[in-house]
């Protein structure tokens, strides 16, 4: 059989067939000015993606696990301290990094299903009279639990405290599906990847870096090669990378790209945030809950699904990929087999979501969770029916 389902995991999301044909380019000298024409369009239109008129735009051959490296390693000295909560599988790794590049983070432990506590945040940074603390991380979608954070909040954190601390954010599966405000939330480092979002396949690290976060990097002492933002910069300078660019990879960003600004970035939310809640309605119809505590943190790009106790949610993952060729995605971490998660980004309509939520019901009947085939589906066809697509 043909692999003709779209995929419903959070990433990598489904390729518009446009996209894959642009990624797919004759080998060209990457020194050329031919490279040139796919590189400055790409930092550019990434740059009014994340809303900002200033950021200093980054492209690594890499994931949004690079995109982290990047950040801390360019900006950090051995020993800096860091703010950040752990409330689920993505903010968890970051701060492991950190700690293995010996970084010192203060954790606030956070529930899982729960939006970082930017009132912590507050009362950590105006205690830290010294400014020990040089930055604060930020998950703006919890992947893990799909869960959104309040980024604004947290920059009105830093202000109230009179904080200098600088700001990033893992934006790898918010930006360019839900909104992201580089300049109006003062984003130091923004992080993102190619496969979520931006509708690529894997293997791009996208960032943002504010003029502050500029400067540090002069004095950080963290060892960086690969990822070093000098070497980069230079680069792009003479319309190259200090290494071999993945040309293709660039050449459907910059078409991706392209697609996400002719939409319209509004248009690109409001459609998200349409196709999500659509899949919300069905799975209170089901008479489940969502992972995330409550509709202000609830995700736009990533449903993650409690299933009754007793019953292991990577069953339904399994059993969709076996008999409907299906991938949803499974519970990672504390949440590993309590929730199954339906991936809404990039590349979807209501009538694919559709087809999601009705393989998810088969699934859960299949399995013989209590559940009355079509009840989903109908609460999201009334969604459907009676909302527009902006
Ligand atoms: C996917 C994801 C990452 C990791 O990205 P990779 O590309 O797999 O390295 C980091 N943070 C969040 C929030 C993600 O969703």
């Amino acid at each position: 059989m043909s692999q003709q389902n779209p995929v419903f995991i959070p990433g990598p999301t489904n390729m518009p067939e446009e996209v894959r044909k642009a990624c797919y380019v004759p080998t060209i000298d990457h020194r050329s000015p031919a490279f040139a024409k796919i590189l400055h369009p790409c930092l550019a239109n990434v740059r009014k993606i994340l809303k900002s008129d200033k950021a200093h735009v980054f492209i690594y051959p890499s994931t949004g696990t690079g995109g982290w490296e990047t950040a801390i390693s360019n900006t950090l000295s051995a020993g800096d301290k860091v703010l950040a909560a752990r409330n689920g599988m993505f903010s968890h790794r970051w701060i492991d990094m950190c700690q293995r590049h010996g970084l010192n983070v203060e954790i606030v432990e956070t529930p899982w299903g729960q939006g970082l506590p930017a009132d912590r945040y507050e009362e950590i940074l105006a205690a830290d009279k010294g400014h020990q603390i040089k930055v604060v991380l930020a998950t703006h979608n919890e992947t893990a639990t799909g869960v959104k954070s309040d980024i604004a909040a947290v920059r009105r954190a830093l202000d109230a405290a009179k904080h200098p601390a600088l700001l990033f954010v893992d934006g790898v599966s918010s930006i360019a599906s839900m909104d992201f405000r580089f300049d109006e939330w003062g984003v130091d480092i923004a992080v993102t990847g190619s496969q979520k979002g931006f509708m690529l396949p894997v293997g791009l690290a996208i960032l943002g870096f504010s003029d502050k976060a500029i400067e540090a990097s002069k004095t950080a002492k963290l060892p960086r090669t690969f990822f070093d933002i000098a070497d980069m910069t230079k680069g792009y300078a003479a319309n190259a990378f200090p290494y071999t660019p993945p040309v293709g990879l660039m050449n459907g960003l910059k078409l991706s790209s392209e697609m996400i600004l002719e939409e319209g970035l509004e248009n690109v939310f409001a459609r998200h945030h349409r196709i999500a809640e659509g899949v919300r309605r069905a799975v209170h119809a089901w008479g489940l809950n969502l992972c995330a505590a409550g509709p202000e943190v609830y995700s736009d790009t990533i449903s993650a699904i409690r299933t009754p106790g007793g019953f292991n949610a990577t069953q339904i993952v399994t059993h969709a990929a076996s008999k409907y060729g299906v991938a949803f995605g499974v519970g990672l971490g504390e949440v590993a087999g309590k929730v199954f998660r339906i991936g809404h980004l990039g590349m979807l309509t209501d009538v694919l979501a559709l087809s999601g939520i009705a393989t998810a019901e088969m699934c859960m009947v299949d399995l013989g969770l209590d559940i009355k085939l079509g009840a989903g589906v109908a609460a999201a066809q009334d969604y459907y029916r009676n909302t527009t697509t902006a």
